[in-house]
C-alpha cells in the first residue's frame, strides 16, 4: 500500500489521554492491521490505506489525529474507526469531537435510503429490487451491503454524522442489520437487487423476517459497499452456499472472457438451481445437501495435480464449511493468505453478524 496523493477532505481530533505514548500504540498495532504504517522524521505515525491516511501526533495532554482523504466515505470511515477504538482503549468516558470536513449532523456518505420497488420469490430466495440516489459509489470497492431494517410499522430516522465521527441515530438505538450482496447494481437507473434467503431458522430473524414481509414503497437503510475486490488471477475457485450465492452470480456475470471459474455451489435440491451467465468459461457443478453433498467434501476431493498454477479460491458460506476449506487450501494446496478470499456468511445457531475468523 502506498500513501495516498492528492488528498484534499481534512478533519481533526484531539483525545486527552494521561498516556498519550500508550494509546497510540494500541491504535497502530490494531488499525494497522489494514493499514501500512510509517514514522515521519518528526515522530508522527502515518497511517494509510485507501480509505485514505491519518497522523498520530502526541502532544502535551494528549494524542492529536488528523485525517484525510480525497473521498468523503473514506474519511467518514477513518473518523468511526479511530473513534470505535479510542473509545475501546479506555478512554470511554472522553467525549471525542472531530473538527474538519464531514462535521456533526451531516449526512453520512456510506449512507442511502433505499426503497423496494419490487419483490419475487426466486426459489427460496425473496428477491428485492430496491431504488435510491447516488448509487456510484455501490458499484466498486466491494459486492456486500448492510442493509437497516426497519421493524413492521416503524417510522425509521436514520443516523447523522454524530460529533465523534461515529453514526448518532435521532431516536437512540438503531434498528438491526445484516449483511448482504448486490447481485446486480445499474447505477444509471438508481437500482440495485438482493436476493434474501428465507432460511430454515429464520422465523423472527430480522433480515429474513424483512425480506418476508417488504411491499413496494418499505424503506431500509443501506451503508457500504464492503468486502474489496477479488485478487486478479487467469483461473479462480469458488465455493458458496446459497448465501455466497448471489455473490458468485454478480461475478461471473462481471468476469470477462479469457478468465476460467469452477464453481461449487451447495444448496437443498435441483429446485435452487440457478441459471448463471458469464463471458468467463464457467463449470459450475451444484451440491444437493439432500443427497449429502457438501462444500468441504468437495473442497477435499480437489488434490493439488487438479490445481491451475495460478488461481484465486473465494467462498461465503456457514463458519464450519468456510474453516474446513480454508485448512484445505492452505495445508493441502499451500495457497498463500493473498490468494485467498474464504469468507464466513452466517454462523449455524448464532444470529446477527459476528462469526469469528479463527483459522
Ligand atoms: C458478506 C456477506 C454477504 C452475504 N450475502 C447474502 C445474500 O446475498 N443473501 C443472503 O440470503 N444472505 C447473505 N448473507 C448471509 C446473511 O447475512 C445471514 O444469513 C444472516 O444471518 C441473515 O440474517 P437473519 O436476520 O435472517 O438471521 P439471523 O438473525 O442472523 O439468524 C437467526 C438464526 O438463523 C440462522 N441462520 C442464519 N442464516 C442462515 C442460513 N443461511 N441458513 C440456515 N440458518 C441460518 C442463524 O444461525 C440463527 O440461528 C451474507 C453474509 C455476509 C457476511
Amino acid at each position: 500500500m502506498t500513501i495516498q496523493e492528492p488528498v484534499r477532505l481534512a478533519a481533526t481530533l484531539f483525545v486527552p489521554s494521561p498516556d498519550p505514548a500508550a494509546l497510540r500504540a494500541r491504535l497502530v498495532e490494531h488499525v494497522g492491521r489494514y493499514a501500512h504504517s510509517e514514522t515521519t522524521a518528526a515522530g508522527d505515525i502515518l497511517l494509510s490505506s485507501e480509505l485514505g491516511l491519518s497522523r498520530l501526533t502526541l502532544e502535551a495532554g494528549g494524542l492529536r489525529i488528523a485525517a484525510e482523504s480525497r473521498d468523503p466515505a473514506g474519511l467518514a470511515y477513518i473518523k468511526m474507526i479511530m473513534a470505535d477504538h479510542v473509545l475501546e482503549f479506555g478512554q470511554a468516558g472522553v467525549a471525542l469531537h472531530w473538527t474538519g470536513a464531514g462535521g456533526a449532523g451531516s449526512p453520512l456518505p456510506f449512507f442511502r435510503e433505499m426503497t423496494v420497488t419490487a419483490v419475487a420469490m426466486v426459489g427460496r430466495f425473496l428477491r428485492l429490487t430496491l431504488r435510491g440516489n447516488d448509487l456510484g459509489r455501490f458499484a466498486e470497492g466491494g459486492l456486500h451491503v448492510r442493509l437497516l431494517l426497519p421493524s413492521e410499522g416503524v417510522a425509521q430516522r436514520w443516523p447523522v454524522t454524530g460529533d465523534d465521527g461515529r453514526p448518532f441515530w435521532p431516536d437512540g438505538n438503531p434498528p438491526p442489520a445484516r449483511v448482504y450482496t448486490l447481485r446486480r447494481i445499474d447505477v444509471a437507473a438508481g437500482e440495485v437487487e438482493i436476493d434474501m434467503l428465507l432460511h430454515a431458522g429464520h422465523h423472527g430473524a430480522p433480515g429474513a423476517a424483512f425480506a418476508e414481509r417488504a411491499r413496494a414503497g418499505d424503506v431500509v437503510g443501506m451503508t457500504g459497499p464492503g468486502g474489496g475486490d477479488l485478487p486478479e488471477a487467469a483461473d479462480y475457485l469458488f465455493f458458496a452456499d446459497e448465501t455466497g450465492l448471489p455473490a458468485v452470480a454478480r461475478m461471473l456475470a462481471e468476469m470477462p472472457a479469457g478468465r476460467r471459474v469452477r464453481a461449487f455451489v451447495e444448496v437443498e435440491d435441483e429446485a435452487d438451481r440457478q441459471v448463471l451467465p458469464s463471458s468467463a468459461a464457467a463449470e459450475i457443478t451444484w451440491l444437493y445437501r439432500r443427497d449429502g453433498a457438501r462444500l468441504e467434501l468437495a473442497a477435499i476431493a480437489i488434490g493439488t495435480g487438479d490445481l491451475p498454477p495460478d488461481f484465486v479460491v473465494w467462498g461465503g458460506m456457514e463458519h464450519a464449511a468456510r474453516r474446513a476449506i480454508y485448512r484445505r487450501a492452505i495445508d493441502t494446496w499451500n495457497l498463500s493468505r493473498d490468494r485467498l478470499r474464504l469468507a464466513s456468511y452466517w454462523r449455524r445457531g448464532q444470529a446477527g453478524e459476528d462469526h469469528h475468523h479463527d483459522d
